[in-house]
């Protein structure tokens, strides 16, 4: 009680965001260097890529248009990863150094210019474990993101200016052999046919939009129009048309849920889901769909949900840096719960409580949502979950109308933009008429969650009862939580439902009651992400598959796969298995001379691979086993 008593003294003054020094994790860059900028604003990139599938090589041309953010400038850079530029038109010098193509401009120019820079490269892009761009047996294709220092990877297969901060328009032409198909962002602007067996893709994108979304895709896809909606296109391979008949049934139904939820599709051109190997990625207007999630049923509606609705949260509205990746992850992750709600209240206080808060809870994460200082951060279960978590609490403090035109404002003032978290608080102060600078410091800038201690007591007065209730908080992590609580009484005949502020650490609250309890209940209806809610000890469900730092190697895979999760190569791993019912498939402990998971004995399907390492460091992967 005393500590809780002094870590409130240090909380206050409680309306300003908590400032928290953490050690990063040794040999880790922290993510500031997202914050820099170059001094351009790019307006348009006009790319022209053709692959050569045999090589695994493209020879390629980027026509860049920008303009000049500061008065005289003649050197700045662009972004490109592992290919080689031999020319640039528009530039009287050029270098390039690691990441970095250095650009010196043969006369100053002002912030009324625009610069043409056509910029010939080529080479064997580079790909990561997730991110870059992949030469597959049936696809070649580019992913926008990673799990590295910089999760920008435009750069990994054309020149710009890599920060979700600089969008611009797109147009692409994809010379691919004439037996495939290249999808890319926005709509089909026709395809030339270079009589030399060779297509070319024309798609182009008017409207802005960040680099780490821009990617192309090239297989033998089989184009499926929906049926309901014109707007709507699956690309599949032609040998899993049926599946995909059966998994995207539901496409529809959340495209009208989010436009009666949030606002019109705000894209003026295709949506569409694109099977790759790996995924699911928000790239604009082509969610990426990894391919095993096409399998002829509706499982996987709520990662479908979420990526669709980054098209609103993260595509439109962009966070303005990577440290604020939670204005995309947690409102698409919230998001999934939305379109559960269209099957009821229950359903989505359901999905709430068994695939948002208690993975979260049980991922051992107490950092803060903002200001992640490592890559493994930025794609946690604290983004992603505990993100969420915050929407769901915050929907029930401000009340629906209030919550959702909060949101609707910001998406209206922001979208084809970017926001920060600052942004996002006016807008919902706005709607609630009062201060929520208390919830955001404590749940968004602050660490953890609260854990309490309630104890109650009754005792006869008359005709009446007197209850007592005492709360206390009693999480390790210094931040106290200001939050409505709800207590629910019941007797023998009658029950009360109490609520009251908890905002003070050895809290006591009396009550008189006109009946007899017989049971007092915390948050009954879950309001509060705490563990005290959900006796989350006890853990019976199988982990939710999500992006993290673990990756499966090879994966599908058949005979044997190889975990590699780095910052644990020295420890052991407790390694569950299970298959999507929920069933444990494999249980297993890793040593740490062995990452080698046999799968001889595993059926063939798509399983969750959840690996824990001492400290409460918790990953959970999917795994495709082929079957042997
Ligand atoms: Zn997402």
């Amino acid at each position: 009680m005393q500590i809780l008593m002094i870590l409130f003294a240090m909380y206050s003054p409680r309306f300003s965001p908590m400032v928290l020094t953490r050690p990063l994790t040794p040999g880790v860059q922290p993510l500031y260097q997202q914050f820099e900028l170059e001094p351009v604003d790019v307006l348009h990139y006009d790319l022209s890529i053709s692959i050569d599938r045999e090589n695994e090589t493209i020879d390629a041309t980027a026509e860049v248009t920008l303009m000049p953010t500061e008065e005289n400038l003649t050197d700045f850079k662009l972004y490109l990863k592992a290919l080689t530029v031999s020319q640039i038109t528009g530039a009287s010098s050029f270098s390039q150094d690691g990441d970095s193509l250095f650009i010196t401009l043969p006369v100053p120019a002002s912030t009324a210019d625009t610069v043409d820079l056509v910029i010939n490269y080529s080479g064997a892009p580079a790909e990561e474990s997730w991110g870059g761009f992949h030469f597959h047996p049936y696809v070649t294709y580019h992913m926008g993101v990673g799990f590295i220092t910089d999760p920008s990877m435009g750069k990994y297969m054309f020149p710009c200016h890599d920060r979700p901060a600089d969008k611009a328009a797109y147009d692409f032409h994809i010379t691919v052999p004439d037996t495939l198909y290249a999808v890319a962002n926005g709509d089909s602007a026709g395809v030339t046919d270079n009589m030399n067996g060779t297509l070319t893709y024309h798609w182009t994108l008017a409207q802005p939009m960040s680099t780490y979304l821009a990617a192309i895709s090239v297989a033998d896809y089989a184009v499926l129009h929906d049926s309901t909606d014109s707007r709507i296109f699956y690309y599949v391979y032609s040998w899993d048309v049926e599946d995909a008949l059966g998994s995207f049934v539901n496409v529809d139904l959340m495209m009208a849920n989010y436009e009666s939820v949030y606002s019109p599709y705000p894209w003026d051109c295709k949506f569409s889901y694109v099977q790759t190997p790996k995924g699911d990625m928000e790239h604009l207007s082509q969610v990426y769909h990894f391919a095993a999630a096409i399998n002829g049923n509706t499982y996987y509606d709520w990662l479908l949900a979420h990526e669709m609705s980054h098209m609103w949260w993260g595509n439109c509205v962009t966070e303005q840096f990577w440290t604020e990746v939670w204005l995309s992850e947690s409102f698409a992750t919230f998001s999934e719960a939305i379109w559960m709600e269209t099957y009821g209240p229950e359903e989505y206080l359901d999905y709430i409580i068994n695939n948002i808060m208690k993975p979260y809870l049980n991922s051992g994460e107490l950092f803060p949502i903002i200001d992640p200082q490592t890559p493994a951060e930025l794609w946690s279960n604290t983004t992603y979950e505990k993100g969420a978590s915050v929407l769901y609490m915050l929907r029930h403090i401000m009340g629906d109308t209030a919550f959702f035109n909060g949101l609707n404002t910001y998406f209206d003032q922001h979208s084809y933009s970017t926001a920060t978290t600052v942004d996002l608080i006016g807008y919902m102060e706005a709607q609630y008429g009062d201060d929520l600078a208390w919830f955001f410091d404590q749940w968004v800038y602050g660490p953890g969650y609260p854990i309490y201690d309630i104890t109650s007591d009754w005792v006869q007065q008359g005709s009446d009862w007197q209850l007592a209730i005492n709360m206390n908080q009693i999480q390790t992590v210094e931040n106290f939580f200001t939050m409505p609580v709800e207590f629910l009484v019941e007797g023998s005949g009658s029950d009360s439902l109490i609520t009251f502020i908890n905002d003070s650490p050895n809290q006591e609250e009396i009550f008189i009651l006109p009946f007899e309890p017989v049971s007092v209940e915390f948050d009954p209806c879950t309001k509060i992400l705490s563990t005290a809610v959900l006796g989350i000890e006890e853990q019976t469900y199988p982990p939710r598959g999500g992006v993290g730092t673990m990756y499966l190697g090879p994966n599908p895979a058949s005979a044997a796969t190889t975990i590699n999760w780095q910052g644990t190569e020295d420890m052991y791993l407790e390694v569950r298995v299970y298959d999507l019912s929920g069933r444990v498939a494999q249980n297993r402990t890793l040593e740490p001379s062995s990452r080698t998971l046999d799968l001889a004995d595993i059926p063939a399907g798509t399983y969750l691979v959840d690996a824990v390492a001492p400290g409460n460091m918790r990953q959970t992967a999917r795994l495709v086993v082929l079957g042997n």
